[in-house]
């Protein structure tokens, strides 16, 4: 499964990046397969690519999303136990008198701080708060805090969001949040005291850069353990992503995560390593889907031309592909949701699928793009049915009845 996020648009004078760009590879398989359009969670539901991806692999995320958080840890690699509440945390600079929630956020990302290790070995040995806790580095500026035991998720952030604004306290959102909100508030203290005396933040503010002295939390949820996409499909899976997002996604229905190198999930991204690796893991794999990000990116970007030429870019690695034998390989071409140019964000307006196997009807559409999907003998369907659609194309389904 190839998932291009947010590749599908919106038109600007009648074309999108996609149904514009010269894409000879992607609009073979188009030819070849049986099309349609799809609402990856359902109509006019805009998703996040944590959702969006949940739901194409057929989980119901209204009903078994976690928050931001634990996807968030588990995308770093940290292992989960059901009932662990997570958040999603920066390192910021602060300034001012007083604790911590006195100060003003002069930067959320203290100058886009990367060196955080040995902030947080100093926050880990010293900050106690009468309970377990992880704290794990992200990317960048980013990390997460995971509190064990018997925590609740109804909890408010503390990152203020904008510059120029108090750390905010961290308010309990219903009854027997109470002491969570009153350990994070602690946690928050400490971590701060630590942080604003530590000799690599004198360093930093010798040199004239912020310094990361103060830790914002935001995206509390509670971990619960899903059925593992293995024990729903029958199928081993394997994610090839550089998202952590993504890996997270993927770790959260038991499926592994494949490293690639040079997968950074961003522009620079070594399509042809991933795809290569893709068809290699498929001797260990019955399942592997390799995620694409920076279509999103130019989305959000508004860059209706570096999308275009992303996607020409992605058409030709993706060439590799008719390696494959498609009557032992199932091939679906989709995304988790569009990102219009227009719009700099996610919408509702479903996208392109198609699958390619041998015996599938094949359809009239000749082109893999927003306007001829829809035409493909898939008409639309819903992400959540996507694998099981597959399933029964490769005569893997259950059957429902005598
Ligand atoms: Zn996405
Ligand atoms: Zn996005």
């Amino acid at each position: 499964m190839i998932i291009l996020d947010g590749i599908s648009d919106r038109a600007l004078s009648g074309k999108t990046p996609l149904s514009a760009a010269n894409t000879p590879i992607l609009d073979e398989f188009a030819k070849n397969g049986i099309n349609g359009i799809m609402d990856p969670i359902a109509p006019g539901i805009r998703p996040g690519s944590d959702t969006g991806h949940l739901a194409i692999f057929g989980y119901d995320p209204f009903k078994c999303y976690p928050g931001r958080g634990p996807i968030e840890a588990l995308g770093v690699g940290i292992k989960l136990d059901s009932g662990d509440v997570a958040f999603r945390i920066n390192f910021a600079t602060v300034d001012g008198e007083g604790s911590v929630f006195e100060k003003i956020v002069t930067d959320r990302r203290a100058g886009r701080i990367s060196e955080t290790n040995s902030l947080i070995r100093a926050v880990i040995g010293r900050v106690k708060i009468g309970t377990q806790y992880i704290l794990a580095k992200g990317t960048g500026h980013r990390g997460v805090l995971v509190l064990k035991g018997n925590f609740s998720e109804k909890v408010s952030d503390t990152d203020p969001k904008k510059p120029g604004e108090k750390v905010k306290k961290c308010l309990p959102l219903e009854e027997g949040a109470i002491n969570t909100a009153r350990i994070v508030n602690e946690f928050l203290e400490q971590a701060h005291k630590v942080l604003d005396s530590h000799e690599f933040n004198i360093k930093r503010e010798q040199k004239g850069l912020p310094k990361a002295n103060a830790i914002l939390t935001r995206g509390a949820g509670k971990f619960k353990k899903v059925i593992s996409f293995e024990e729903k499909y029958k199928l081993k899976f394997a994610m090839i992503s550089g998202t952590a997002l993504v890996k997270g996604i993927a770790r959260f229905i038991g499926g592994d995560v494949i490293e690639v190198k040079g997968a950074t999930g961003s522009k620079d991204t070594n399509i042809n390593a991933k795809i290569k690796a893709a068809i290699d893991s498929l001797d260990e794999y019955d399942f592997v889907a390799v995620h694409i990000k920076a279509t999103d990116e130019f989305g959000h970007d508004m860059d209706f031309q570096g999308k275009l030429k992303f996607i020409e870019k992605i058409d030709k690695e993706l060439s590799k592909l008719f390696e494959l034998d498609f009557s032992k390989v199932c091939l679906i071409i989709t995304a988790d949701h569009s990102t219009p140019v227009s719009v700099g964000d996610h919408t509702a307006d479903p996208v392109p699928v198609v699958i390619c196997h041998e015996g599938v009807r094949v359809d009239e559409v000749k082109k893999y793009s927003e306007f001829e999907a829809y035409k493909g003998g898939l008409c639309r369907i819903r992400g959540i049915d996507l694998i099981k659609i597959a399933l029964d194309l490769i005569n893997k389904a259950e059957k429902f009845g005598a």
